[in-house]
């Protein structure tokens, strides 16, 4: 446990009950001010504390919170919403009680405009899980669950919300401990105060990095911390359904070496609206090491008894995964090398899957995380730092198969131009466990994934000798591609493979096409046999591009007349079928920005 009754703790608890104090007057003088309205608004905050709690700390910590939502702190200003358990912590745990969370509105915003109302809100995840999961029943005799939460910088609201949610749902019996890691937060509100406020938690401790580790290594430490026998690691940023710890236990206590994830569902950051993710999903990631879930709702119909089976996974998110401890050791942890953020849930999977493991996503599981996309908690994104934890991945990991990765990230190549990661230790583990070469993994566990042949002269990006612009795709505009000038990032790569396919991008899913004259991108049919729509010659004498079915070359022409939509684009021409000639127009010619 977090030690209390320091000297300093003290100092800071008189200091906070100060502030109660001068919080309550400005309380009382503004209700003598605004009369019965504002009294009214402030009666929800009172009954915080359920009344017959009797415990001094924890009213001490509501009152705490309440001052928070009173007054202006500049920390706690992006923080809308303020967590109210229904519980007291773990010391009343629920006992049939429904749980949920009421969200309060800081207090200028808590009337509306007639001054009247006092909005507050019940938020608990609503019910997405298959009616058969709700029945199902589990060994009395799972394993124990350490469960990681790893934070930087993380809202306060947020943080305590997916707290309270884990304590709340997670059933006490299989639940030893709760770590909370500080990655170096520097935001006041998670420091004294969110140490006072978890010492007043059974089963929570809380451990505070010295220096900043990134998502990986924080993890880490954590588990290193942690006694369970199983690990969960979850995002600070989560919302758990009820029974979503069970499943994923008794998946691990079937099988050691099963790394395992709910079905992770979306809540908007803004509007907090939920969307559930459809099931089947698993984790893939492409040839530019970017992961992402991937949903076949379709495979549903053809086979109804997937509804709650779980699924094999080429790999996992990171937002919440359970493992056994000593099989997260032994196969190595996370990578240190890999820092700060993103690649390392890649690296873990491919690791996993190749040294003795396996992945999969537990449908009768589910938990919900924020998306925030757009609004990170934390500035980052140091792209040349994600490059180097990529190249880390593919240098360890993927034996010859990295080129393809370095001829669609080309920063990637150019920094491992420049300089070679260290990663004699990570290649020393991978002997030690006798893990399986990368074309095992692709061929094993991920052959979904279409892997480029990548030619010399029929691959890279497609350049116009009229032009002078390489071929581009713009998602969402019905497959349009289109004449832009060219990245040299690896973005605009394709790749004519040997069925004739004019393959695009890091997916390898889509195909150039036409449609009627236009030329588009679409997904590439399912081969054999392979539609000749999409089949394409490549005459590097003529530098013409010939759609086999119509046997017409590919133009890039002109736009003279604006996009539809309204909208500006930089396109310097669209692409259109049109009978062969020598014109520089019909000349293409594939760049290759990284030598074979
Ligand atoms: N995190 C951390 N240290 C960092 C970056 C992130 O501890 O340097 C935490 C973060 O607070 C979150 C988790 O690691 O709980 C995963 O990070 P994030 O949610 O930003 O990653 P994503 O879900 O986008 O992959
Ligand atoms: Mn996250």
């Amino acid at each position: 446990m977090w030690l209390r009754g320091s000297a300093r703790t003290i100092r800071r608890r008189m200091l906070c009950l100060w502030l109660l104090l001068v919080g309550l007057l400005i309380l009382t003088l503004s209700d003598l001010f605004h009369g019965g309205t504002q009294q009214e608004a402030a009666t929800p905050r009172r009954t915080l504390g359920s009344p017959d709690d009797s415990d001094a700390m924890v009213q001490f910590r509501d009152a705490a919170l309440e001052l928070v939502v009173d007054f202006p702190v500049n920390s706690l200003q992006e923080d809308q919403l303020l967590f109210v358990g229904s519980t007291q912590g773990t010391k009343n745990p629920p006992h049939n009680k429904k749980w949920g969370y009421k969200v309060l509105l800081p207090a200028a915003k808590k009337q509306d405009r007639e001054g009247k109302e006092t909005r507050q809100e019940e938020v608990s995840p609503p019910e997405v899980r298959h009616p058969e999961c709700l029945g199902e029943l589990y060994s009395e005799s799972l394993p124990s669950a350490s469960v990681v939460i790893c934070f930087h910088d993380e809202a306060w609201a947020t943080l305590l919300r997916t707290l309270h949610s884990v304590l709340n749902t997670a059933p006490k019996d299989f639940l030893l401990e709760l770590l909370l890691v500080d990655d170096f937060s520097t935001r006041d509100n998670l420091k004294s105060m969110l140490s006072e406020y978890v010492s007043n938690l059974d089963g929570v401790r809380l451990i505070r990095s010295t220096k900043r580790l990134g998502v990986g290594g924080c993890r880490s430490l954590g588990a290193s911390r942690a006694s369970g026998e199983v690990l969960v690691f979850m995002d600070s940023h989560c919302e758990c359904h009820s029974g979503w710890l069970e499943p994923l236990l008794e998946r691990v206590a079937q099988d050691r070496t099963r790394v395992v994830s709910p079905i992770m569902d979306m809540i908007h950051w803004q509007t907090f609206q939920y969307n559930a993710t459809q099931w089947p999903v698993w984790g893939v990631f492409n040839w530019n090491l970017d992961f992402y879930w991937e949903s076949k709702p379709e495979l549903l119909d053809k086979d109804p008894d997937l509804a709650v089976e779980p699924v094999l996974s080429p790999a996992l998110g990171g937002g919440v995964l359970a493992m056994d401890r000593h099989f997260f050791h032994k196969v190595g942890a996370y990578d240190p090398g890999i820092v700060l953020w993103g690649g390392e849930q890649i690296e873990l999977s491919i690791r996993v899957w190749s040294c003795g493991g396996s992945m999969e996503v537990v449908p009768c599981s589910r938990v919900a995380q924020v998306d925030h996309q757009r609004h990170l908690p934390y500035r980052f994104r140091d792209q040349e730092q994600l490059e180097r934890n990529k190249i880390r991945i593919a240098d360890t990991w993927m034996d010859a198969y990295r080129k393809i990765f370095y001829r669609r990230d080309t920063l990637a190549h150019f920094i491992r131009q420049s300089e070679s990661p260290n990663i004699t230790e990570r290649l020393l583990l991978k002997r030690t466990l006798g893990c399986q070469d990368f074309h095992w993994y692709l061929t094993t566990v991920y052959p979904q994934l279409y892997i480029p042949q990548d030619r010399a002269g029929l691959s890279g990006e497609l350049y116009n000798i009229a032009s002078g612009g390489c071929v581009d795709y713009r998602p969402g505009h019905g497959g349009a591609i289109i004449i832009a000038p060219c990245s040299g990032t690896g973005s605009q790569h394709c790749d004519l493979n040997s069925d004739g396919e004019v393959r695009w991008g890091s997916e390898g899913v889509l195909c150039l096409g036409a449609v009627e004259k236009r030329v588009v991108l679409s997904e590439c049919a399912s081969h054999p046999p392979i539609s000749n729509k999409q089949q394409w010659k490549f005459i590097k004498l003529s530098g013409q591009l010939v759609h086999q079915q119509s046997q017409l070359c590919v133009e890039a022409v002109k736009q003279s007349i604006p996009p539809s939509d309204g909208g500006s684009h930089s396109s310097a021409g669209d692409l259109f079928l049109r009978p062969c000639t020598s014109h520089p127009t019909q000349q293409w010619h594939f760049e290759q920005l990284v030598s074979p």
